[in-house]
């Protein structure tokens, strides 16, 4: 086990979305500076930051000059180019380790290594042109068609309800002509997460899971608990753990499940990440899922991931940050702004936890 990083190590962060901005703010209550790499000029991260390098994530100079300056490497946005990740681990750890983000950027791959590590999924297919559509449309009289790539917030999918005939004419071009996967529809009753952490030594951190619900494919409200039997909570709880095993995982790592009729859960996705649904770890318990990841990163030990009140977490999505002046009045409610000044619908511009009970 090596040894923990000192006070006044530096740690490089990949992404500098508002993740990454509350990652630098946990990492400075722990003694640590921060280094940003992003291709945004005015990126929410490097507001609090010590450092920030405006780069592309494959500028080979300006990682150059991460590795310089840091003493270790995450990354908070999964679409981090897995050369990058891979370069940069050759001179420095990165965690989680290059291999999580490469099962979780192409869906098609995080199904398969998810099946091959027994946890369970919605049936699939990969297409590569209609005649594969019209066969998995077929198979799953219906099901959702998404993007291998890319996708993220409900963006790439289309949904299938049935099996008409002459459906599927045209959709790969459509689509863009990128490789894409056809689920199953699950008929889910209740979608939930896990947000769980490993460190380098094997031990793991699993916080309660929280019901999430959606508006327009973007995360809306996470509530905590979920309303869900222990039987569900505690499979949910094991997958988080096994997929943790299964990658040699260090750090925070997100699991979306669908919640079946009875009880039984599919993985959704995994985000090899701090997640949007787990930001009620900041009001509700001691250690939050930010302090949990660099904790992790630095080789200190994980914390108690103890929950000492029920929740409700809402994103402020767009024009919904107005309601920031009213939100501050209520007791019992934290309130997180990004620092985004620009307002653009659909965009996630801060999120506030109300405590329901303690
Ligand atoms: P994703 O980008 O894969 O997380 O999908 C966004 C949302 O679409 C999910 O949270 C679900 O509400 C819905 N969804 C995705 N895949 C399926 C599926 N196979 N069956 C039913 N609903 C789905």
């Amino acid at each position: 086990m090596t040894a923990p990083l000192p006070q006044g190590a530096t740690i490089g962060i990949l992404g500098g979305g508002q993740l990454g901005r509350m990652l630098a703010m946990a990492a400075a209550r722990l003694g640590y500076r921060t280094v940003v790499l992003d291709p945004a000029e005015d990126s929410p991260a490097a507001q609090v930051a010590n450092g920030f390098i405006h780069a592309a994530y494959d500028d080979t100079p300006a990682l150059k000059k991460l590795l310089q300056q840091c003493d270790v490497i995450t990354y908070e946005f999964e679409n981090v180019p897995v050369a990058t990740a891979l370069s940069l681990s050759e001179e420095m750890s990165v965690f989680p380790p290059p291999e999580a983000l490469e099962a979780a950027q192409d869906r098609l791959a995080e199904k398969i290594f998810l099946n091959t590590a027994g946890i369970s999924t919605a049936p699939f297919l990969s297409v590569d042109n209609d005649d594969d559509l019209a066969r998995g449309l077929e198979r799953f009289s219906g099901g959702v068609l998404k993007t291998r790539r890319m996708g993220y917030d409900g963006k790439g999918q289309r949904v299938f309800r049935s099996a008409d005939a002459g459906a599927h004419e045209g959709v790969f071009s459509e689509m863009g002509g990128v490789p894409l996967i056809l689920e199953a529809l699950v008929p889910f009753r209740r979608e939930i997460s896990v947000i769980a952490a490993r460190a380098a030594d094997g031990s793991t951190a699993i916080y309660d899971p929280a019901e999430n619900e959606h508006r327009d494919g973007i995360l809306h409200r996470s509530t905590v608990p979920a309303h869900v039997d222990a039987g569900t909570l505690a499979a949910a709880k094991q997958a988080a753990i096994d997929i943790l095993g299964s990658l040699h995982y260090v750090g925070v790592l997100g699991v979306e499940f669908f919640v079946l009729d009875n009880g039984k859960v599919l993985v959704n996705e995994i985000a090899p990440r701090v997640h949007n649904s787990g930001h009620w770890t900041e009001a509700a318990c001691t250690v939050c899922q930010f302090e949990q990841h660099i904790r992790a990163v630095a080789g200190l030990p994980l914390g108690d991931t103890g929950r000492h009140s029920d929740c409700v977490m809402e994103n402020l999505i767009g024009d919904e940050v107005l309601r920031a002046p009213e939100l501050l009045r209520e007791p019992h409610l934290m309130l997180h702004l990004y620092g985004k000044t620009e307002i653009r619908p659909g965009r996630k511009m801060g999120h506030f936890t109300r405590l329901t009970r303690s």
